[in-house]
């Protein structure tokens, strides 16, 4: 096993408070040291959803960190799609979700006790670190990222705030409205009994022609607020750091460099759209941790990770992205029938063949193929 007295971890997120766990687990005599810009109890945002198999990807790694969060997640089987002209029922499309400060509050419980420093407020050069291993944990804007890393980032052309709203959603549903103006979308679904994640998304045109470009966050929502009403049953929309932005496409090539590795959105970042971005940084983590630990040096775990974690990561961006150019195009799609546009939907991303839908969602696939 690699030898290492000390690790620093940059960022408090959930790739580097999971690193920084299985590491404690690892390496149960290192010094290991989270840095975390924001106070703690701070974050972005509102709630994350994972697959309906939510966190099985730790259970073998950390039972008991597993343990901690799944009877926290909200969980259901089924998703919504209203199309303008009628909803569509996706049977057998499950998820799983929780509050992200909920998550990390759990996290970083569980770091602390099992002995990591937690250093929160302070955001820090990662060339004054002086850990054995660095791990770079922080995020889109990733000062630990470098030109060595070999990054390649552009932005998808659709803007897109990320509110919340105190009105539970049954499931995970997609709303699409018509307008004059221009068509809108909302991401919607409950992480809390009584909170929701609600992400608004529109095409460059219609944020323009809506005026949301000279509108400051609280503004933003109410509009928003309005033009959902009928979803939201009235309900406000909350704000979070819920500024108008357009989806990045990150990838590194190189996640390893000297005593440096990156995970999570630090080198890679997948479309909310397919709810992949924290469980992959998690991912990143476990294999990182795993390919140190399992290694007889610092320098052949870190080859093990850079050879080994990017091509499993990238099938999973590739779908991200290739679901977000979906996006990128709604109104068109829109323009469909209700049943058309779900099964437009529903294999946007070229991942379940409809075949396998045939198994997965029975009931909507007897409804799509009846109305052929
Ligand atoms: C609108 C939206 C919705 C999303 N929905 C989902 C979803 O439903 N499901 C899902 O799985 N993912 C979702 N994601 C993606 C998810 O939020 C990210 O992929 C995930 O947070 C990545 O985790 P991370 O630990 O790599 O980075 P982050 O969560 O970004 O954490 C990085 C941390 O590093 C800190 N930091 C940065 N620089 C420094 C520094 N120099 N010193 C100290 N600290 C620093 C930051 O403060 C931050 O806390 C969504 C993203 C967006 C934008």
């Amino acid at each position: 096993m690699a030898e290492l007295s000390s690790i620093d971890i940059v960022g408090g997120g959930p790739g580097g408070l999971t690193a920084a766990i299985l590491a404690a687990r690892a390496f149960p005599a290192a010094r290991i040291t989270v840095h975390e810009a924001a106070p703690r109890g701070v974050t972005w945002g509102f709630g994350v959803v994972f697959s309906d198999r939510a966190l099985d990807f730790l259970k073998a790694d950390d039972p008991e960190t597993h343990d901690l969060i799944a009877p926290r997640m909200e969980r259901w089987q089924n998703m919504v799609l209203n199309h303008p002209d009628g909803a569509v029922t996706l049977d057998g499309i499950g998820f799983a979700a929780i509050g992200r400060l909920e998550l990390l509050t759990i996290l970083a419980e569980r770091a602390e006790a099992l002995g990591v420093a937690l250093h929160f407020g302070a955001e820090v050069d990662p060339a004054t670190l002086t850990g054995d291993l660095i791990i770079g944990a922080d995020g889109l804007n990733s000062r630990c990222r470098s030109a060595a890393n070999a990054p390649s980032l552009t932005h998808m052309s659709n803007r897109f705030a990320w509110f919340g709203t105190p009105r539970p959603f049954y499931a995970l549903t997609q709303t699409f409205l018509r307008h004059p103006k221009g068509a809108l979308n909302a991401h919607h679904y409950r992480y809390a009994p009584d909170m929701s994640t609600f992400i608004v998304e529109l095409e460059e045109d219609a944020f323009q022609a809506h005026g949301f470009a000279e509108m400051g966050e609280e503004e933003s929502a109410a509009t928003c607020a309005e033009l959902f009403s009928e979803a939201l049953e009235g309900a406000p929309l909350l704000t979070n750091r819920s500024i108008w932005r357009q989806f990045p496409k990150l990838w590194c090539e190189t996640w390893a460099t000297g005593t440096m590795a990156l995970l999570g959105d630090a080198v890679h970042t997948a479309h909310f759209s397919i709810g992949s971005g924290t469980r992959l940084a998690m991912e990143d983590a476990i294999a990182l941790i795993a390919a140190v630990s399992g290694a007889s040096s610092l320098e052949a775990g870190l080859a093990a990770y850079q050879q080994s974690r990017p091509p499993v990561a990238r099938k999973i961006v590739t779908g991200a992205n290739t679901s977000a150019e979906w996006y990128e195009s709604f109104s068109r799609h829109m323009e469909q029938p209700p049943l058309d546009f779900a099964m437009s939907y529903v294999t946007r991303s070229g991942r379940v063949p409809p075949e396998k839908l045939r198994a997965l969602s029975p009931a909507f696939m007897a409804q799509y193929e009846a109305a052929q």
